[in-house]
């Protein structure tokens, strides 16, 4: 059986609202008046009701400044304005903020039907909806909780055994089973790393971002990332160049996050790179914003993939890229940390020549 749905009728009008309350009753809904918008709004507050029919003219508090507060105290409530034929601006100005709909005076009592029984559907479909989109954002929950618990933890522990073994302290190891348990360690780091970046995402996609947001210093956040990825550069044979101002200033941000972004995006200078390349790390002001530029001088992306890049799992197929581990959620993940900072990220590509990628970042007020 369906619920009994409550309506508040709110006019100075008693004649108005005995006839409403006449039809809503016959028709098996809960009806509640009001003479004016401070009894109404308590009303409110005090029932939540499911729909109210306001009169726009009323003494004391106005319909438009009710219907702000309603939408404040459960933006859910269908709110309808009763309004005259002289006043049909304003009830279209009334449903341009927050009204559902209007009933211009005189109506009849199954056009009053109809305006109910329409915006009673209007609040079950989007009860409905943010139920479901409830239950969606439960479900990935879990299932993040599911994948960093179930799937993480026994990988790094296998991980952690194939590094004893490695090591020969669970007794010697014949240089060819090294050979492949040291394999299978690389596929476990790339599982670890895919597992990370897959998490990371959830992450910023839950908005928890912009919870930690604090002052931040740029050239700090990018000398610490540049500290980790120095043994990479090296390995890689491939120069950071730093060009970062001295007193350059504050932005707001998460410091976790903005490093992840600088340090996919300058592993990515340097694992795309060649033997003798260079990555040059570069900051800068523009008006209101700091800007932060890496250019690496290495194999380059072409037109083709350049408008893929930013998606998820997107990798460049090549020789060249084909023994290069990634995931393909770096530059997603770096794209939705700058933009939960409310800045952009442009890149510029030469096959061959380099890749440049600028961020820019709103300076602190
Ligand atoms: P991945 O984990 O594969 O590095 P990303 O999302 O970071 O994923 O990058 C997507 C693809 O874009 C990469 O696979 C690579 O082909 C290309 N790419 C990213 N950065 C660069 C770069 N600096 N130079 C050349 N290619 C790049």
């Amino acid at each position: 059986m369906r619920e009994q749905a409550t309506i508040i009728v709110i006019d100075d009008e008693k004649a108005m609202r005995d006839s409403c309350c006449q039809v809503l009753t016959k028709d098996g809904y809960r009806a509640e008046t009001a003479i004016n918008g401070d009894i109404g709004l308590q009303k409110i507050r005090d029932i939540k009701p499911d729909l109210v029919l306001i009169d726009l003219k009323m003494p004391g508090m106005g319909g438009m400044e009710l219907l702000e507060k309603i939408e404040d105290i459960d933006p859910n409530i269908i709110s309808v304005v009763i309004t005259g034929y002289a006043t049909i601006e304003s009830a279209v100005e009334a449903m341009k903020r927050s009204a559902y709909d209007f009933l211009a005076k005189p109506f009849t009592p199954d056009q009053l039907r109809i305006v109910i029984e329409r915006g009673l559907e209007r609040r079950r479909l989007a009860i409905e909806s943010a139920r479901l989109r409830r239950e969606k954002e439960m479900m990935k929950e879990n299932f993040v909780t599911l994948v960093s618990h179930q799937l993480r933890s026994p990988l790094a522990s296998v991980k952690q055994s194939i590094l004893v073994i490695l090591e020969g302290f669970a007794g010697e190891v014949a240089s060819k089973q090294k050979e492949m348990i040291a394999r299978a360690s690389k596929h476990i780091d790339f599982l670890l790393q895919l597992i990370n970046d897959w998490l990371n995402m959830s992450r910023i996609e839950s908005g928890n971002l912009t919870k930690k947001f604090e002052p931040v210093d740029l050239v700090v956040i990018l000398s610490e990332t540049l500290q980790l990825l120095t043994p990479l550069a090296d390995a890689r044979k491939v120069t950071i160049e730093l060009n970062l101002h001295d007193s350059l200033p504050m932005a707001v941000g998460d410091r976790e996050s903005l490093k992840q972004a600088f340090t996919n995006l300058i592993s990515n200078g340097i694992n795309y790179n060649r033997e003798g390349g260079t990555v040059t790390v570069s900051t800068g002001e523009e008006d209101n914003d700091l800007t932060v530029e890496i250019c690496d001088t290495g194999i380059g992306i072409s037109e083709d993939n350049l408008h893929f890049i930013f998606e998820e799992f997107f990798r460049v197929k090549s020789k060249e890229t084909q023994w290069i581990n990634g995931s393909g959620l770096g530059l997603p993940i770096v794209k939705r940390i700058i933009e939960a900072h409310n800045g952009s990220i442009r890149v510029a590509s030469k096959v061959g020549k380099g890749t440049t990628f600028c961020i820019t970042l709103p300076k602190k007020r």
